[in-house]
């Protein structure tokens, strides 16, 4: 059957006081993030954290990143894979949650070409359990994370606009995310129920994947090692995750339907111009080890912000130098 459809301004009225926000990967680096803002700023009072713990990358790093958040009242840890129907059924019966922030997925490009499979699986998979039990349990909006990897490879001459009608995946992980939002999207059809895509662009800052370049760059430059770098002009549109968080929590309060935005910064930079900024961040020099381009790898990514900016409100406002700063001051930190 169809969910109810509150209006935004009624559902903000109805929920302020007792807003209850479930998070799927909520011990991701973008998730931990996220659930720190929406306690630390009382956007919520329960946040409820589900993830399963996935060893795409030490599981230690997350377990730290819980044992943090933990400590914050209203943070409920939830250890279940979302792929678990009884157990995920039994949550929302229990917590019946005001959203759905999703976010659980298997990262990264590279890996997806070792296993196809398993990226389908949750990428794919998981997702289409998210919209059904939110679809079960008449949970009207969900905000879903995608990716700029969706856009695929293309020209990068000028910014990726969100209206772009022909995406052109070059991976198993990035075919994934653009099945995920072809499955939002359809859900808002069949149900009527809001779910709004945020196609994220190479997201940075405290607590970044270990996986990702700039934690990889900073890593290697403070203890005098080299780095691996692939194609020196590629282009990334590098966002500091504190703008992501916001930018997340926008969309939760405009769900209408069906929506996609692009989340990014909408200033790309070469490789070769990472590098050189993290050398002055750093205050080191990086001595580069080169190798081509990587499979799965776009050349570039550059995020149209106008969508965004109109109907969100939202646009980053963290530079990259300051972003590189604060990312560096707290690996320093750690
Ligand atoms: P992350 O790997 O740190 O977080 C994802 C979390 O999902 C992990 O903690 C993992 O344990 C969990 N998870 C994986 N499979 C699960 C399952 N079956 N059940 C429950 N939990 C599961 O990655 P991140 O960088 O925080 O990314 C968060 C989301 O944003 C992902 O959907 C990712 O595809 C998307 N994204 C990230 C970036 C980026 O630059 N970091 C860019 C574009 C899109």
């Amino acid at each position: 059957g169809s969910v109810a459809l509150p209006s935004t301004l009624s559902w903000m009225m109805e929920r302020k006081h007792r807003m209850n926000i479930l998070i799927t990967g909520g011990a991701g680096f973008i998730g931990a993030n996220l659930c720190r803002f929406l306690l630390e700023q009382h956007k919520a009072e329960r946040v409820i954290a589900v993830d399963s713990f996935h060893s795409y990358y030490d599981p230690a790093i997350k377990r730290k990143r819980m044992a943090l958040l933990e400590k914050l009242p209203g943070f409920c840890l939830v250890e279940t894979d979302i792929l678990d129907t009884a157990a995920m059924s039994q949550l929302m019966e229990k917590e019946k949650p005001d959203a759905i922030i999703h976010l659980a997925a298997i990262p990264g490009v590279r890996g997806s070409l070792d296993d196809p499979l398993g990226y389908v699986d949750v990428d794919v998979k998981g997702t289409v359990q998210m919209l059904e039990l939110a679809r079960k349990y008449g949970i009207a909006r969900i905000v879903a994370a995608s990716s700029s990897s969706v856009y695929g490879e293309r020209a990068v001459d000028r910014s990726f606009c969100e209206s772009e009608p022909d995406l052109n995946p070059i991976s198993p992980y990035a075919a994934s995310k653009a099945a995920a939002e072809l499955f939002c999207r359809t859900y808002t059809q069949l149900y009527g129920m809001h779910v709004t895509a945020l196609r994220f662009f190479t997201v940075y800052g405290p607590g970044q994947r270990p996986d990702m370049a700039i934690s990889k760059f900073v890593k290697s430059i403070m203890e005098d090692k080299p780095i691996t770098v692939f194609d020196l002009q590629s282009v990334r549109d590098y966002t500091y995750v504190d703008d992501i968080v916001r930018g997340i929590w926008a969309a939760v309060q405009q769900a209408n339907g069906w929506q996609v935005y692009n989340l990014g910064s909408g200033h790309p930079v070469s490789l070769l111009e990472l590098v050189r900024l993290l050398e002055q961040t750093t205050g080191k020099s990086a001595h580069m080890q080169r190798q081509g381009a990587q499979p799965g790898d776009v050349s570039g990514t550059w995020a149209n912000t106008e969508q965004a900016r109109e109907r969100l409100g939202w646009s980053a406002e963290v530079s990259l130098p300051d972003g590189l700063r604060r990312y560096v001051e707290w690996w320093l930190r750690q």
